[in-house]
């Protein structure tokens, strides 16, 4: 009688286990960031981004049922996680105390934006057009965009866009790409200001839900995830790109041999590595090996040439005029 007892509730427990193991733990690790288009001084040094990175964990692929397109980035920040960490400036300490790592004189993402000039892509340098924090685009902005062909996506089921005055030349280059045995897939491309905007909160949610604070929410939060209206992937140039292999997003992209051709080839078809690993003081952002944006051929190779990142090549062109 008790042994019968013991072995159901032993064959409960195994259940349980497994459900917890195999359906519950895969479905809390994905972090669900996106890159940010900008930075500021303030951020944690991208060293110590990379550093921070959990293990990279791959993310179960996406449900195919809602729209959002899936867009995991876990190169996630934290305050907690190990020493080390502490931005520059920031008190130090070993307590992740409430606050106490925010850097003095830390401003907000939203204060930098309300006081910064909101400049529309011109007709000329539309493929230039840097956005950045400082740099936002305007309250209402809207590209003229084109659906990226299904075969070229992560989820056919998912409709990706991108300009149209540019989609053809990543759709070249995709087909290229997989033409000479590299297929690689779009993860996220064009994104509207109202998605940019539930990326933004859930990512500043998640750490408050954390227990960290407002302050420390924000901070940490902008630093993978752009504040509205900051997005490259709003302008609708920017296109995250994985493999089958490797379809979550986290600097290990950069093994892959897909990344390897697109270092050798991106810029014959118009695109440059946007946050290149050594630009990240210039760029306040995290190295991306996944996020490409289109510039343009004749830009691409003048920035590959001349090694120079898009705030620096912008710059470049305005002095060299
Ligand atoms: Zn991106």
């Amino acid at each position: 009688m008790l042994s019968r007892h013991t072995l159901i509730w032993l064959f409960l427990l195994t259940a349980v286990a497994s459900l917890v193991f195999f359906i519950i733990v895969p479905q809390v690790e994905p972090q669900v960031a996106t890159d940010a288009a900008t930075g500021r001084q303030l951020v944690k040094p991208p060293t110590e981004m990379a550093t921070s990175l959990p293990t990279a964990t791959p993310t179960p692929p996406p449900s195919e049922t809602s729209p959002p397109p899936p867009t995991q980035e876990p190169n996630r920040p934290g305050l907690s996680s190990g020493e080390g960490e502490a931005p520059p400036g920031a008190p130090g300490g070993s307590s992740p105390g409430r606050g106490s790592r925010v850097p003095e004189g830390y401003i907000f993402p939203s204060e930098i934006v309300a006081a910064a000039v909101r400049v529309p892509p011109s007709y000329e340098n539309w493929s230039i057009h840097l956005v950045n924090l400082f740099h936002p685009l305007p309250e209402v902005f809207m590209p003229s965009l084109q659906l990226i062909e299904g075969r070229y996506t992560y989820n056919e089921n998912i409709e990706y866009y991108y300009d149209a005055r540019a989609v053809s030349a990543l759709q070249n280059m995709l087909k290229t790409a997989r033409d000479e045995g590299y297929p690689l897939y779009v993860s996220s491309s064009y994104r509207s200001k109202s998605y940019q905007t539930i990326l933004y909160n859930n990512e500043v949610n998640s750490y408050l839900n954390e227990g960290y604070s407002e302050a420390e929410a924000i901070y940490l939060g902008s630093m993978y995830v752009a504040y509205p209206d900051t997005s490259e992937h709003q302008l609708g140039l920017a296109v995250d790109l994985v493999t089958a292999d490797h379809y979550w997003l986290a600097d290990s992209f950069e093994a892959t041999p897909a990344f390897a051709w697109l270092q050798k080839n991106a810029a014959s078809f118009g695109f440059v590595l946007r946050y290149p690993k050594e630009k990240t003081d210039i760029t306040k952002i995290g190295y991306e090996p996944w996020h490409y944006r289109y510039v343009g051929q004749e830009h691409a190779e003048n920035m590959v040439k001349l090694a120079l990142c898009l705030e620096e090549y912008v710059a470049h062109l305005a002095t060299n005029r």
